[in-house]
């Protein structure tokens, strides 16, 4: 007997009966067609942080990349297990997406981990501790600010990670050569879960601002 919890199976049950119905037509291309989104997403594990949620998008339009604090780690074709760097490789060289964002988002659970050293692991192997290791110097720095709450450390990090993550992008060749060329652009933003919120990086000082929106 298949098993699942109910609200999944219920939520499936609705989207076959709601999104599939409406959309059926789109996912058969799809499938004929194979999938060419223009955009690759990089964004956090939490549940509150949806890509496909927040910017509407339909099947075949984001490919979404999520892991803990939304971070990119620097190109190290060390023969080790790269998942992130495994997404970000087909991307752009076989989907050839345009775009790349860097989704970070308030109260992140990753990034108050990087700013909590003292708390225990939650297992022996810490695979957060040593993920959220690739932001320890911002981390410590931002720390070290004793002129900022909590907060405001908190939400400092959360953006330096995001520019962080842009500046390791482009060490992998692909995409620095492909943005070099003007065929794929680097883009940062950063979701405020609370207030729904949108605030996109401004690529010529790093700021955050708000988008006007029509
Ligand atoms: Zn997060």
């Amino acid at each position: 007997m298949p098993h699942l919890p109910e609200h999944l199976l219920a939520g499936y049950r609705n989207f076959m009966n709601g999104r599939y119905l409406t959309e059926s037509g789109r996912y058969r291309e799809l499938a004929r067609e194979g999938q060419a989104p223009e955009t690759m997403i990089v964004a956090c594990c939490d549940s509150r942080s949806a890509p496909e949620a927040i910017f509407d998008a339909g099947p075949g339009e984001l490919f979404v990349l999520r892991n803990v604090g939304n971070l990119v780690p620097p190109y190290e074709p060390d023969g080790e297990f790269h998942s992130t760097s495994a997404a970000l490789e087909f991307a752009v060289q076989s989907l050839k997406v345009k775009n790349i964002v860097v989704m970070g988002h308030g109260r992140c659970g990753g990034i108050r981990a990087a700013l909590d050293t003292n708390s225990a692991p939650l297992s022996p192997g810490d695979f957060i501790g040593k993920w959220m290791s690739l932001i320890a110097p911002a981390a410590e720095t931002v720390s070290a600010s004793t002129f900022m709450t909590a907060t405001e450390r908190q939400t400092a990090l959360e953006r330096i990670s995001i520019r962080y993550s842009l500046a390791n992008l482009r060490t992998f060749p692909c995409v620095s050569i492909l943005e070099g060329k003007g065929r794929l652009s680097l883009h940062g933003a950063w979701f405020d879960i609370s207030t729904g919120e949108l605030w996109v990086m401004n690529k010529d000082t790093g700021d955050f601002e708000r988008p006007v929106l029509e």
